[in-house]
């Protein structure tokens, strides 16, 4: 059963249920597409990295990337778990401001950052900028002497390393918009203007070599290939790296297909690759580093939608339409993403049929689910997909000027709105008219 593959159950009435509440009343109460969000498993995720570090005895720092999915609310959660936090955008800063998240333990990357976006994050004394390139360091030379302010940062290199995974989620290989190359000599031109900066104090290296990645052997070659490079620096320069920074990537199981490490598996082979080479070039441990997204929120979240029509194509494929599709999962058209689905409404009774879920958008490619086993379809049936808790609502856009879905959190049985359905007129609030006289002129 494709519940099995989940960490969620059926109630007494046969419904799926989230964090102690019936799907069914959430679908009810709040109207679908919703994305609905256990929170004490974000909580659990958050820990699981925290409390690995704390068990091995390591000075870390748990850095949430907010891309995955920004909130007030989410943000709000992953302050009170003491996380850290990574943004990618003048955006996703102002939202951790506006969350009143701790400025210091807010890390800012991008390979485009603009001069705005880096004056804003030097103006609020955030803790730490990724440098990405070359025209980045000059713009943060110029902001720290206007502000006459100091500040921390890493460098982002690219080790080389293929992971194995889909190209659009792949950023650690070396013909990558992202960082410095290692291999052709612009990372050690970068290392130079950054060692022994008086403003910008460089702090160690950074590397995400991608996402969705089920195996530690990449992040060890990473750390291996990073290495090599300290190692160089370290005898030429007396460079010490105070932090090294492995992104993030950890993934998590969206079919039964997947099946992802634990966590604190995961982590334990990261630290023991770093211990290795850092005794074996005699240094310090750096601080460790890690920036998980999909981790933290991925399996945390599901997305309900109602079944609209049912269409049956004899000897070719059956079709379920619902209300949503690539407006709030882009993942599935972006980049041939997998899910796995039940009825909300029939969550324990058995499959005895496959069908193809389509969303509602006028694009062909606009499919949540090939073949999914599933029971006998009513109209009106609330589907739950799983694991969509990450780079759903974040990717959510506004094709066929389709309004994007609210947010539920549901923990211990209760439910809170953290993003309000959007409105009509929410959808046309940046329209202008362009009036007949125009044309006169
Ligand atoms: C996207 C990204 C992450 C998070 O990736 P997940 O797969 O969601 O864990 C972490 N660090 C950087 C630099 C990223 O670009």
């Amino acid at each position: 059963m494709i519940l099995d593959n989940h960490p969620f159950q059926t109630n007494k009435r046969g419904h799926l249920e989230i964090g102690g509440m019936d799907s069914m009343e959430l679908a009810n109460k709040y109207g679908t597409p919703l994305y609905v969000y256990d929170v004490s498993m974000i909580r659990e995720n958050c820990r699981a990295f925290v409390n690995t570090f704390k068990e091995l005895d390591i000075k870390a720092e748990v850095a949430y990337a907010s891309k995955a999915f920004s909130s007030i609310a989410m943000l709000q959660v992953v302050k009170q778990e003491g996380l850290s936090l990574d943004v990618v955008s003048e955006g996703e800063l102002y939202t951790a401001l506006q969350a009143d998240f701790p400025v210091e333990k807010i890390h800012m990357h991008g390979n485009n950052k603009s001069l705005s976006e880096l004056e804003m994050a030097i103006s609020h004394d955030i803790g730490c900028i990724v440098i990405d390139n070359f025209l980045e360091i000059e713009m943060i030379e110029n902001l720290l002497k206007k502000y006459n302010k100091t500040i921390d940062v890493l460098m982002r290199v690219t080790p080389g390393i293929e992971s194995k995974t889909h190209k659009y989620i792949m950023t650690g290989n070396e013909d990558s918009k992202f960082g410095f190359n290692l291999q052709n000599g612009q990372a050690q031109e970068a290392f130079h203007l950054l060692h022994n900066h008086k403003s910008i104090r460089f702090k160690g290296l950074h590397c995400h070599i991608g996402s969705q990645i089920f195996e530690t052997g990449s992040f060890v070659m990473a750390t291996k290939v990073l290495f090599e490079h300290i190692a160089i620096w370290n005898e030429q320069d007396g460079f010490v790296p105070e932090v090294l920074n492995l992104g993030g990537g950890f993934g998590i199981r969206y079919t039964g297909e997947d099946s992802p490490l634990s966590l604190h598996t995961f982590v334990e082979e990261l630290v023991q690759s770093v211990q290795y080479h850092a005794s074996d070039l005699n240094i310090p441990l750096p601080e460790i580093w890690v920036e998980p997204g999909r981790a933290i929120v991925g399996n945390a979240g599901i997305t309900l939608y109602t079944i609209g029509a049912v269409k049956n194509i004899p000897e070719i494929r059956n079709y379920i339409s619902v209300d949503g599709g690539m407006t709030d999962n882009l993942r599935p058209a972006l980049y041939g993403a997998t899910y796995e689905a039940v009825l909300a409404n029939k969550a324990d009774y058995k499959p005895v049929n496959t069908t193809s879920v389509a969303g509602k958008a006028c694009e062909s490619g606009d499919m949540l689910i090939w073949d999914l086993p599933i029971p006998e379809v009513d109209n009106g049936d609330i589907l739950a997909v799983f694991s969509t808790g990450a780079y759903g609502y974040s990717m959510a856009n506004h094709y066929n000027r389709i309004p994007k879905a609210a947010v539920v959190f549901v923990e211990n049985g209760n439910d809170t709105l953290v993003v309000r359905r959007e409105t009509y007129k929410d959808v046309v609030k940046n329209d202008l008219s362009y009036s007949e006289e125009k044309i006169e002129m």
